[in-house]
């Protein structure tokens, strides 16, 4: 059966309508497809072991509106929750790897689909990457949808996550992470990682796990992201001077649902520092304690090119060694860096007050 070439089942009909109990805000459909690796594959990605999974669409499609839908209506203050559909199952070649399962996939895929996510049926090397997501280039029609088939958004992860030792439901937390890459998301870290990370669903999407061993989700990511995907509004976020003077300012912790909740410190243009508090609940329960957490946004042409790939901007965590969870708090030492200089006047209630000193103007 795995020798066959080609595509073994047709996606299904849509489901019906939407779930009116279910957040507002966009609602992403993500069609669901299998990918079998043949035994004898030659792609270089996949564990040499016969182990093949049992994989279903239709039933992954159903974990993930469990689990992940609500995972992402949690994280954006639901303002994303997006809805995942079965697809079909689909053989690859001998010489085909993620990306040719992602492709075929998406060629398959409904005109309604907005991002496909496909699911390999054989274990990754460990030595490989667990996956891969791609935000898609914008359709360049006005058109109001723009399907997978055509923008290339979607994600692939291998089989690993699914493996019956995780138990009945697999681990989220990499799918997660995939899926942030299809929403623009770069990877974060230090400055000589990119998964070593634990504040970030776009680092080391474990890292919760390391806390609670069984925990299958990701952590929150940073407030950039946030930005970036439009569930903080502009008007949520202030940007200090550069006059060289001192300010001080009162910041909500980015996770939260409201009010001002990052804090931008310009460098130059397409070049900022990101100020904003990391609380120790929901999401990031894991972390060790709340504090503010300092963070380089590289959106400029050496990073990421003109014009701009999203994916490799830079996010890179400032302060402290990895994983990066020992972070800014009142009475410590105030941090400095790139010209500016940051103090932690105080945390209380999901709230901090940060002072910070701008770089003189003749710097
Ligand atoms: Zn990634």
């Amino acid at each position: 059966m795995l020798a066959a070439i080609g595509l073994l089942a047709l996606p299904g009909p849509l489901p019906g309508s939407a779930d009116l109990s279910a957040p507002t805000g966009d609602q992403d459909v993500i069609e669901v497809w299998v990918c079998t690796v043949p035994l004898d594959t030659r792609a270089h990605a996949y564990q040499p072991s016969p182990l093949r999974l049992d994989l279903d669409p239709a039933a992954i499609a159903g974990q993930l509106e469990a689990h992940v839908r609500p995972w992402f209506a949690t994280l954006s203050n639901g303002r994303y929750a997006p809805r995942f559909v079965a697809g079909g199952v689909l053989a690859l070649r001998t010489d085909e790897g993620g990306e040719d399962c992602l492709a075929r996939a998406q060629d398959r895929s409904r005109r309604t689909t907005d991002a496909v996510l496909a699911v390999a049926n054989a274990e990754h090397r460990a030595d490989a990457h667990g996956g891969l997501g791609n935000p898609g280039a914008g359709c360049a029609s006005e058109a109001t949808s723009c399907p997978a088939s055509v923008s290339r958004r979607g994600a692939y992860v291998g089989a690993s996550d699914f493996h019956p030792d995780w138990g009945p439901l697999p681990a989220f937390d990499l799918i997660e992470h995939e899926l942030g890459h299809t929403l623009g998301w770069p990877h974060s870290g230090g400055p000589a990682g990119e998964y070593d990370s634990a504040l970030d669903v776009m680092s080391d999407s474990t890292a919760p796990r390391s806390v609670f061993p069984d925990e299958h989700h990701a952590g929150g990511t940073i407030g950039i992201n946030l930005v970036d995907a439009g569930w903080i509004p502009a008007r949520d976020v202030v940007r200090s001077p550069r006059d060289g003077g001192r300010a001080t300012y009162r910041i909500h912790r980015s996770a939260g649902p409201s009010g001002t909740r990052l804090l931008e410190l310009p460098l130059a243009a397409d070049r900022f520092l990101t100020v904003e508090l990391l609380t120790a609940d929901g999401l990031d329960r894991h972390l060790p304690e709340s504090g503010i957490a300092i963070t380089l946004v590289d959106a400029s042409p050496a990073a990421c090119g003109t014009p701009c790939d999203p994916l490799r901007r830079r996010h890179v965590v400032q302060r402290s060694t990895p994983p990066y969870t020992d972070l800014l708090q009142p009475g410590e030492v105030p941090w400095s860096g790139h010209g500016w200089r940051v103090q932690v006047d105080s945390i209380a209630g999901g709230t901090a007050t940060v002072s910070v000193t701008g770089p003189d103007r003749r710097s």
